[in-house]
């Protein structure tokens, strides 16, 4: 692409930490402790599917990190470097200032250095993809197929908030419209907890991280791990912006809302105190939301406002 070089050279190399070959060369050189693998994971962003057009570039940078080093600390991975894949309709160096400051902001915050990418024109739209890459020690990646049945169920953060942010930008809940300045961070900045998640591997057992929605996502481990779920409704964490909403609303919002970027995980009870400490080091919130169960027990949400059927939870087919 004409100005590859100098739009890389404008946005896109930082100084690389020690250690690392970053921007530049024709690989990035990372280092990886012994007695670790290398975790890697990647999403695409495509515009008007992934993100609106007008969406505020600098939050766009900062979603695009965001969902990758949530993948990373899903997995108990500590980041150690990405890259940037952009497929550009014009060199806008406004637009790419912004999202650079955004993308780099929370690259630094992580700890997760940008370290390569390609860049590319297209004939509509933008795209954008990232790779992300982390170092989790050998036996303690947080796989979805390792939750136990008696094992604590686990939720960081809080649920809701980025769902219903959606649903008032589309233009529903008119009555509720001054609620969105209270949700709309949750939907735009999401701040996966990273170094818990790092931190986590060796407390926890089977983690992933809400993307999809929290009852959809942990189907995905309850598949994998061939167990059942039981869920106290009433511990759930809910966002606060969805307080004194109509009940069904919020519950749609927090067991099937999306884009929350924050993790479920199962741990041993006797885990409990460590992953609480570990919670107050990190100033995370980590709340046990129920337990994981023999698989013939399936999935049960206790005291649901409103009833939970199948087609709350695609793809798990052992609802009770
Ligand atoms: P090559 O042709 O060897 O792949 P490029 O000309 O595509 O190299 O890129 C030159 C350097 O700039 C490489 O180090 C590459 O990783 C980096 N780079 C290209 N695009 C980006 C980007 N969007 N973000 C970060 N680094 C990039
Ligand atoms: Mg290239």
């Amino acid at each position: 692409m004409a100005g590859e070089f100098d739009l890389i050279a404008r946005h896109f190399n930082w100084p690389a930490p020690p250690g690392v070959l970053g921007v530049g060369d024709d690989c990035a050189l990372l280092p990886i402790r012994p007695g670790h693998r290398l975790a890697v994971t990647t999403d695409l962003l495509v515009e008007g599917r992934h993100f609106f057009s007008d969406v505020d570039p600098e939050a766009l940078g900062h979603k695009a990190l965001a969902v990758n080093v949530s993948d990373l600390a899903a997995m108990g991975a500590a980041p150690v470097g990405c890259v940037l894949g952009l497929s550009l309709p014009a060199i806008d160096d406004e637009w790419l200032q912004r999202f650079s400051k955004g993308f780099r902001s929370l690259a630094e915050a992580v700890r997760c250095p940008l370290v390569g990418g390609d860049t590319t024109r297209s004939a509509s739209g933008i795209i954008i993809s990232v790779t992300a890459m982390g170092e989790v020690p050998l036996q303690n990646a947080m796989a979805r197929s390792a939750a136990r049945p008696g094992d604590d169920l686990w939720v960081t953060g809080n649920l809701g908030a980025p769902h219903f942010a959606l649903e008032l930008l589309q233009g529903h809940h008119a009555a509720h419209g001054w609620r969105l300045q209270d949700v709309r961070t949750a939907l735009e900045r999401p701040a996966p907890p990273v170094a818990f998640g790092a931190a986590l591997a060796g407390h926890a057992h089977a983690a992933i991280d809400i993307s999809d929605g929290f009852l959809q996502d942990l189907g995905h481990i309850l598949k994998a791990s061939a167990c059942g779920a039981e869920i106290h409704y009433d511990r759930l964490p809910v966002h606060p912006g969805l307080h004194g909403l109509p009940p069904s609303v919020v519950q749609r919002a927090v067991l099937n809302g999306g884009d929350v970027y924050q993790l479920c995980f199962t741990a041993d009870p006797s885990s409990r105190q460590g992953i609480e400490a570990l919670a107050l080091q990190h100033a995370v919130d980590a709340t046990v939301v129920g337990r994981i169960v023999a698989g013939e027990a399936g999935l049960r949400v206790h005291d649901a406002p409103v009833p939970v059927g199948p087609e709350d939870i695609n793809g798990f087919d052992h609802f009770k």
